[in-house]
């Protein structure tokens, strides 16, 4: 069979190759690849800047945003031969640490996690994968090609947890979410929380195009510019973008007793005392509580397959702007200005 394979830290070094059958060490169920999101991620693994190959191997398959058909269900699966599926990307570390031992993988403590195409482990990004049944999420038939939305849509799923858990620290009756990036993950974040009945409001940078009308269409309320200038103060922000400024302007704009819950992953510049003690400051007197959510356990993977298979499905289609053949994952991998999830599509559904 055929996989996207690359040599983790080296740059240019994916191919479009020939690999053997996958190890039936890797699970008892057995899949054949529909579609593969990418991602920032798997960007980040192409140019050799991260990812980690299985030990004894010296290259990974990649992909971790999966989507399948069971081939054969192997023999202790409730699968059957047809049913689509997804597959959990994480797996616990070996210690275990006690998050891992009570399966909560997602906050592994000591960060001996593996994860499918990724690290350690092979993803998905080939034209046949295995999984253990215990790992793999059944996706509601009608979804069809948008069950490859679960992964993001967990990762969201887990990230509203954490904010709701937050609130019942005090009385808690939130109104207003602004959500900052309209890329999929921001979209899929207003999506949910439109589904609680919130009034949504989602920032990104772009003035015009698929992003406000997606957001108008999901009932939300689209701004452009500055975080500083919306025009209220929200009860929680789900931050999407990773960007210093945007972050910093959400911990200033946030309501008394709000919660940020930070998503995304940036880097640059120097943190002085001076601004970390105004951030505390400001923190401490509006009793706020700002908060990093990553990566998903499978409570969170059921409840994002709920999330999807509710949604409205033409507006859940708009958010895969764009489908290519394995073999140009180049052209997969090129960002585009209206582009919001690029799939590499395997076979036909
Ligand atoms: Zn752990």
């Amino acid at each position: 069979m055929k996989a996207l394979t690359v040599e983790p830290l080296k740059p240019a070094s994916a191919r479009w190759e020939e690999v053997p059958e996958p190890d039936p060490c890797e699970g008892s169920v057995l899949v054949e690849a529909v579609a593969v999101g990418v991602c920032g991620t798997d960007v980040e693994i192409v140019e050799g800047k991260y990812g980690w190959a299985p030990p004894g191997s010296e290259r990974l398959v990649l992909g971790h945003e999966s989507l399948g058909r069971v081939l054969d269900p192997g023999p202790a699966s409730s699968f059957k031969e047809g049913d689509l599926v997804v597959g959990i990307v994480r797996r616990p570390d070996p210690v275990p640490c006690p998050n891992c031992a009570v399966g909560e993988w997602d906050m592994c403590r000591n960060g001996r996690y593996t994860e499918r195409g990724i690290k350690e482990r092979h993803g998905f990004m080939s034209e046949r994968w295995r999984i253990e049944p215990e790992y793999a999420i059944r996706v509601d038939p009608g979804l069809g090609l948008l069950g490859v939305l679960l992964e993001p849509a967990s990762v969201i799923a887990k990230a509203l947890e954490q904010v709701a858990a937050i609130g019942r620290r005090s009385f808690w009756e939130p109104r207003t979410v602004l959500v900052t990036g309209a890329g999929p993950i921001g979209l899929l974040a207003a999506l949910a929380a439109r589904s609680h009945g919130l009034e949504v409001h989602v920032l990104d940078r772009v003035e015009a195009g698929l992003k406000p009308d997606l957001v108008r269409a999901l009932g939300a309320t689209y701004h452009s510019g500055s975080v500083l200038e919306i025009g209220f103060e929200p009860d929680a922000i789900v931050e999407c973008t990773g960007v210093g400024q945007v972050i910093a302007d959400a911990i200033q704009t946030i309501g008394s007793s709000g919660i940020v819950c930070l998503t995304g992953v940036g880097h640059g510049g120097v943190v002085t005392a001076a601004a970390c003690a105004d951030i505390a400051a400001s923190t401490v007197l509006k009793n706020n509580v700002i908060v990093g959510s990553v990566n998903a356990n499978k409570r969170h993977w059921y409840r994002a397959a709920n999330l999807l298979a509710r949604a409205d499905r033409e507006l859940l289609g708009r958010l895969v702007t764009r489908r290519e053949k394995p073999g140009d994952f180049a052209r997969a991998l090129e960002r585009r200005p209206d582009d919001i999830k690029v799939v590499l599509q395997f076979s036909d559904i």
